[in-house]
């Protein structure tokens, strides 16, 4: 069978949550931003809302109106190349390196192996590379088959378009959010920033990130980052990999209605 590396630890700690995020996206999305009845369609997405937790790193209480999503890391993504038992192009890394001296030249290898018939094959990092060129600290691990360096080489998407296969990324995290306070009964609630932290490099386009953290259908946050209530560093079709914040503004000023926007923490 084939040994595949594991995927790192998550441990974390749940916490209570505040409501008002839930309250304020439904209620924004429910007052006239998108159909009612397409809000809460979603069962995936309401899931992921219902599991919601906190970091322990991010235990303050100082900051109001934050919100911390974190985008976990279940496993590596799978390598996508042809296997010789042409059942399945789907291959994992067995965690290990192989390390060729010729003479000054070294080539080094990580092996990896097909999901379906468990055969190793090897993906070429360093061919006939001088042995003064490789730094020996990159050697060492490679020849102690470092985890760390697999899970990078293995995530490596540059390493993919060199070595000619593709990263399959599905399965490989999930959506945890977390409220990280609230104040009750404020009148005019600052607007929420939400920052969403990547544990791996996962590409997501960002219209998923929003229906499965808000709990809400595509429609209804398209909506609102088209009216100017979800605020993204980058479109909405964009396919984020790394750390960015985003802002959900609840009270848009010229609105008379704003105060009947407002949702206060239950
Ligand atoms: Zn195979």
């Amino acid at each position: 069978m084939c040994d595949v590396a594991p995927a790192s630890a998550v441990h974390f700690q749940a916490l209570a949550v505040c409501h008002w995020i839930q309250e304020a996206v439904h209620g924004a999305a429910e007052r006239g931003l998108a159909p009612p009845p397409y809000a809460l369609e979603s069962a995936e997405a309401m899931n992921d809302f219902r599991s919601i937790g906190m970091p322990a790193e991010g235990g303050g209480s100082d900051i109001g109106r934050k919100a911390l999503w974190v985008v976990r890391e279940l496993g590596l993504p799978a390598i996508v190349k042809a296997c010789v038992c042409g059942r399945s192009a789907r291959h994992h890394p067995t965690g290990k390196f192989r390390v060729n001296a010729n003479g000054k030249l070294l080539d080094v290898w990580m092996l990896i192996c097909c999901e379906m018939c468990g055969r190793t094959s090897k993906i070429p990092i360093h061919e006939r590379i001088y042995v003064q060129a490789l730094q020996s600290e990159r050697l060492l691990m490679f020849e102690n088959n470092d985890p760390a360096m697999v899970r990078d080489l293995a995530m490596d998407g540059a390493l993919a378009g060199k070595a000619g296969y593709q990263l399959d990324w599905s399965g490989t995290w999930e959506l945890e959010t977390g409220m990280r306070s609230c104040e009750p009964g404020r009148e005019d609630p600052a607007p929420l920033e939400v920052i969403i932290r990547f544990e791996l490099p996962a590409p997501i386009r960002v219209e998923k990130l929003l229906t499965a953290g808000f709990g809400l259908s595509r429609s209804a946050v398209r909506g609102m980052v088209d009216s100017g209530r979800i605020r993204l560093p980058m479109a909405i079709d964009a396919k984020a990999r790394e750390d960015f914040t985003l802002f959900v503004i609840t009270t848009p000023p010229p609105s008379r209605d704003a105060a009947a926007d407002q949702e206060a923490c239950p």
